[in-house]
């Protein structure tokens, strides 16, 4: 699923000049378009805003990760996605 516009539910309410629409007189601030980040927020900020006012239905949708681990002897190759062992480790 991809959003159309900017999922902070209170985007709006930030006062610049790229939001305003309507015409005179009638002018109003609405949720911006752009979905830049991860394809929910125009802006960092909207993103927090986003997580905060819909935290507990994310903490719901996702059970809570017990905690992890791995050998002390390996690293994670972030490129590969593999966990490798540490070449001339001594445990
Ligand atoms: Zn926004």
């Amino acid at each position: 699923m991809s959003y159309n516009n900017c999922q902070n539910p209170k985007c709006h309410y930030n006062d610049t000049t790229d939001r305003i629409r309507g015409s005179k007189g009638n002018k109003v601030y609405t949720t911006r378009k752009g979905t830049h980040y991860f394809g929910i927020a125009c802006t960092l900020g909207c993103l927090n805003e986003f997580w905060e006012h819909h935290k507990e239905q994310i903490q719901r949708a996702i059970p809570p990760m017990p905690i992890q681990s791995r050998p002390i002897d390996t690293y994670y190759h972030w490129s590969s996605g593999e966990l490798r062992k540490l070449e001339n480790s001594q445990s």
